[in-house]
């Protein structure tokens, strides 16, 4: 038996219609699961759904708004019968220096990087509960282990998903659900993109920062995002691995 195979399994991957979510998604369709996607975004979760093929699942969702993220997840169970995978993957970025940000601008990240993941997790616990158990992988960031200068509310917002993760992989343990945490190095999306292009020399100093001398790809994150979905994972929980070409190691 392949310990990584997900046939049979179902998956929600918020923020699924770009970036790291379509990396992750990409790489559980393959596994074998049945997969939705959802995102804000309807042409793109339209290209996205499309791309992944077999029945893909594109689900038009605002994370931030709790009757959505409801009915994200019953729409999931509908279509496929159940759901075993949650991967809470969307998130927002407002690059400035700390002392610029608006209350209304500290909330927005925090509603949609923190407290949407919550209700995600406690939206699909009663349907992995029913199954028999599940898998919970949340999306921290290098700047879940260093502060960032110009993205302090991100930085804590990712830190607190790091707890969050570990907190609910005790509480869900014995229900047979295992909650893990990856953290992304520098990937080439359209989180980073804006950035790349507005800072000078930012995407050199990634490169040079980065043992491994490159950018990520979103397809970098699939394969640990197959271990955390899979019976190969079983035993595994309340951790937050890098995927970061050595970042994280590394003192230069
Ligand atoms: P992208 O901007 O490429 O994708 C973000 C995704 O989140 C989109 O699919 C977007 O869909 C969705 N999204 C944003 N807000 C909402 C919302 N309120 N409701 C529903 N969906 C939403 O970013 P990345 O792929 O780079 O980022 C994905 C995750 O990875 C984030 O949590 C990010 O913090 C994290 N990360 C990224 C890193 C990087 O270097 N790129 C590094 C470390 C972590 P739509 O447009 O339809 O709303």
């Amino acid at each position: 038996m392949n310990p990584f195979a997900l046939k049979g399994k179902v998956a929600l991957v918020t923020g699924g219609n770009g970036g790291i979510g379509l990396g992750i998604a990409r790489g559980l369709a393959r596994a074998g699961a049945a997969v939705a996607i959802a995102g804000r975004n309807p042409a793109k979760n339209a290209a996205a759904a499309a791309a992944l093929g077999d029945g893909a699942l594109g689900l038009l969702a605002d994370v931030n708004d709790a009757a959505q993220v409801r009915r994200m997840v019953a729409d999931t169970v509908k279509a496929f019968g159940g759901l075993d995978i949650l991967v809470a993957n969307a998130g927002i970025n407002i690059r400035k220096p700390p002392q610029d940000y608006s209350g209304a601008e500290w909330r927005q990240i925090v509603d949609t990087n923190l407290t949407s993941v919550f209700e995600c997790c406690q939206a699909a616990y009663p349907e992995m509960k029913r199954r028999g158990g599940g898998k919970i992988v949340t999306i921290g960031s290098m700047t879940s282990i260093f502060g960032f200068d110009v993205g302090p509310v991100y930085a804590a917002t990712k830190g607190a998903v790091v707890q969050l993760t570990k907190s609910l992989a005790s509480a869900w343990a014995k229900d047979n659900i295992q909650v893990n945490s990856i953290l992304p190095g520098f990937i080439d999306t359209d989180l980073t993109q804006g950035a790349r292009r507005n800072i000078p020399g930012m995407s050199e100093r990634v490169v040079s920062r980065t043992p491994a001398r490159r950018w990520g790809e979103p397809a970098d994150l699939a394969g640990t995002a197959v271990f955390f979905c899979s019976r190969a994972s079983d035993f595994v929980t309340g951790t937050a691995l890098p995927v970061d070409g050595g970042f994280s190691s590394s003192m230069f």
